[in-house]
């Protein structure tokens, strides 16, 4: 009987090592996808800074205060 409770205790604690390793790994990969995703969201952040004309929808290049395009002023 005292074996089998040895062998038994250890298994149980194989058993929860292996389970904190796939979770450690499973909080990496959370982590890590939550990064990219941050990334991804300031990249997109970053492209809609791009002004364009309220009035005729054209791209604004640079800092103009007026459109290129059609001349009307560009709210910053
Ligand atoms: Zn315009």
């Amino acid at each position: 009987m005292g074996v089998s409770l040895v062998m038994i205790g250890i298994i149980v604690l194989v058993v929860l090592v292996l389970l904190l390793i796939i979770g450690g790994g499973i909080a990496v990969v959370i982590i890590v996808s939550n990064k990219k995703e941050r990334n991804n969201r300031a990249n997109s952040a970053a492209s809609d800074e791009m002004q364009y004309c309220s009035s005729c929808g054209a791209k604004i290049t640079g800092d103009s205060e007026y459109c290129e395009n059609c001349g009307a002023k560009v709210e910053q």
